[in-house]
């Protein structure tokens, strides 16, 4: 049951990731596209596990696009999505270079390689630091670095990140893959491999239900309660349902501190980044890759 509704998660972010490679064109409104890749994942009989991810260049994660987004498509764009059935989540990305550029085609396919080697030495009782170094040595043989501060993450019922990181490095831990559902996702990088906040993102999650006064905040966590649970959402899905006046409680949440508003992840010299990610579904006999 639970497996189940874990493909068919799966299944429907693979057809979400394969309509987004085929419309996407440089210049095409971030805004767009995410509403596209969002209205193919509920066609498809899914919901969002978080708000589409479009981050371009040296932005390696968490843009996603403001209700009035004018920004366009261009250079190395990483699209991240994610779909859940019931609570039960795929996270995919992939990059795609705009520019017809060298150097974006190399990044891209190393980390797309990585994560190849990665997946091949996921099973059960394999230590996450041998992955960590499969995606590492990978990255390096292109000349790149990978990013160090960012790293796959083990998901439960409506929890993205959850119990056991992956990490995109060789970290010399001890941790041992248990059964369960993981992300891999390497990030390769022509800087020197580490991310920082950068400015606020859109994406915002819920910390703590406690009681806020503002009666359109109150109105907004109760219903951000039952729509997103414990999973991240955005603003432009609240404007959607309440109006340019969810800003106003968006604010008024998040300085309650009922929410947590996500940074932008930006490389620490500026330099351009690419991601490759996948889910994979680990039991006893095997590893099933949801996502592809
Ligand atoms: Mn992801
Ligand atoms: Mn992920």
């Amino acid at each position: 049951m639970k497996n189940d509704k874990i493909k068919k998660a799966g299944k429907i972010a693979k057809e979400a990731k394969e309509y987004a490679k085929s419309f996407i064109k440089k210049d095409m409104p971030l805004l767009e596209i995410a509403e596209k890749i969002e209205n193919k994942i509920m066609e498809l009989g899914g919901k969002m596990a978080f708000p589409t991810n479009l981050s371009i260049n040296e932005i390696a994660a968490h843009y996603t696009p403001t209700y009035n987004d004018e920004t366009k498509a261009h250079g190395l764009l990483k699209v991240d999505l994610g779909v859940h059935i019931d609570g039960w989540t795929a996270d995919t990305a992939f990059s795609i270079d705009l520019e017809n550029s060298e150097e974006n085609k190399k990044l891209i396919e190393a980390s797309k390689k990585a994560l190849d080697n990665a997946i091949k030495k996921a099973k059960e009782n394999i230590r996450t630091s041998e992955i960590g170094k499969a995606i590492s040595e990978t990255i390096e043989s292109y000349g790149f670095s990978p990013i160090i501060n960012l790293s796959g993450h083990e998901m439960k019922q409506y929890e993205l990140h959850a119990g056991i990181t992956i990490p995109n490095f060789d970290d010399n831990k001890n941790t041992i893959i248990t059964k369960g559902l993981y992300a891999i996702e390497p990030f390769a990088s022509t800087g020197n491999g580490k991310i920082h906040d950068g400015k606020l993102s859109e994406i915002y999650m819920v910390i703590n239900s406690k009681n806020v006064r503002s009666p359109i905040a109150r109105e907004m966590l109760d219903f951000i309660l039952e729509e997103y649970q414990t999973l991240p959402f955005c603003s432009r899905w609240l404007v959607k349902k309440f109006g340019t006046k969810a800003l106003i409680g968006l604010s008024q949440l998040t300085q309650n501190e009922n929410l947590h508003r996500f940074s932008q992840l930006v490389e620490s010299n500026d330099a351009k980044v690419s991601q490759a990610e996948n889910t994979i579904l680990i039991d006893e006999k095997e590893v099933i890759i949801t996502t592809e």
